[in-house]
């Protein structure tokens, strides 16, 4: 069998929840399990939180119905509300908590015949400006549901735009916005990605919402020893050649030797969700020891330095987890941690 795995260790993604749970000042948090968990399988993730989460968020309805499907019972949250009116049915159904992020979602909701009163997460747009009401529009938004007897609950609902950017003023400008409209309305708040736990205790109050930091990266960028990578995406060294100076390695012949080199061919390539822009120089771990990809990422396969010295074949490599951050594959690639992750594909998925 192809010997590429993504090891997904549910251990450190209890104890990820538990030191982010500890930063949020103990308030509840939702583990946010959207996009296959982050790829790293909802509803193994969702299982293994299920004692110690206070609920889950997922984008749309088809994931929160998996993991109701799958025996979740806790609150779970779509993040991007409902597309048609028709999924408040399901909704209703599979008592789910939709987030209303517009006027439409708003009006259908209302004027969906409900067969139990509804939780409804209330969006306000505090400057990120992709969903939300202004907050001028929000107090009207806000009383028209809460005098409806067909909502239970309103719970109030922002998104930062740079919390991974302390330095930025925009997160305190956008926690302002939201509490000057939100002063005057009762219920329950929820600010914080993972971000905002880390960087900003003044959003420990009502609900966080955990997402990278749960699969223990930060989304700082680089390694922070509170949180340990839940996924470890390993491969092997299935062929091996040494190579003279001066002869090109894979397509585009765009590395070329400089010295007599060993090289090692590795089972993964972009079809798996490796980025292919991750050029010459990108870390891998070859049995625990650093080393790095030579030439261009194919769609199966790539090349990797070995030690001139040793023979490796049949040697595991790491392409990101324990010794290899994916913060570092990301930034190689020009990318971010997290569409690495939710990219990953082909491999056999390893729970341990
Ligand atoms: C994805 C998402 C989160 C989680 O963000 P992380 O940066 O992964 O912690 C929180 N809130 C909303 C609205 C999201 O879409």
């Amino acid at each position: 069998m192809r010997p590429l795995v993504a090891h997904i260790r549910l251990n450190h993604l209890r104890d990820n929840f538990l030191a982010l749970k500890q930063m949020h000042g103990g308030g509840k948090m939702l583990a946010v399990v959207k996009a296959n968990a982050y790829g790293h399988g909802a509803v193994r993730c969702a299982q293994a939180l299920a004692d110690m989460a206070d609920g889950f968020a997922v984008a749309c309805i088809s994931e929160a119905v998996q993991l109701r499907e799958a025996g979740i019972q806790l609150p779970i949250v779509m993040l991007e509300g409902v597309f048609a009116a028709e999924e408040y049915a399901l909704a209703d159904r599979y008592q789910l908590w939709p987030v209303v992020g517009n006027l439409w979602q708003l009006e259908t909701l209302l004027a969906h015949d409900w067969q139990k009163p509804v939780t409804v997460w209330l969006k306000m747009d505090s400057g990120m400006h992709r969903t939300g009401f202004f907050p001028h529009d929000y107090a009207p938004a806000y009383q028209a549901l809460a005098q409806s007897d067909k909502v239970a609950d309103v719970v109030k609902i922002t998104h930062f735009a740079c919390a991974d950017e302390p330095m930025k003023t925009m997160t305190a400008e956008q926690i302002h916005a939201f509490e000057m409209v939100c002063a005057n309305l009762p219920g329950e708040v929820s600010l914080a990605n993972s971000a905002a736990m880390m960087a900003y205790p003044q959003t420990q109050c009502g609900w966080g919402r955990a997402g990278l930091a749960l699969y223990g990266i930060s989304p700082m960028g680089g390694t922070d020893s509170r949180f340990k990578p839940v996924m470890r995406l390993v491969s092997k060294v299935f062929g091996e050649r040494v190579l003279q100076m001066g002869e090109p390695i894979g397509y585009g012949a765009s590395f070329v030797t400089n010295r007599s080199t060993r090289v090692g061919l590795v089972a993964c390539g972009y079809a798996d969700g490796y980025p292919r822009r991750a050029a010459t120089g990108t870390p891998v771990a070859i049995n625990g020891v650093r080393s790095n990809v030579l030439g261009r990422v194919s769609m199966d396969m790539m090349t990797v330095q070995l030690d001139d010295h040793r023979q490796l074949l049949g040697s595991e490599v790491e392409l990101w987890g324990d010794v290899v951050n994916v913060n570092e594959v990301a930034a190689a690639a020009g990318t971010i941690a997290y569409e690495l992750l939710c990219n990953v594909k082909r491999a056999e998925m390893v729970y341990e």
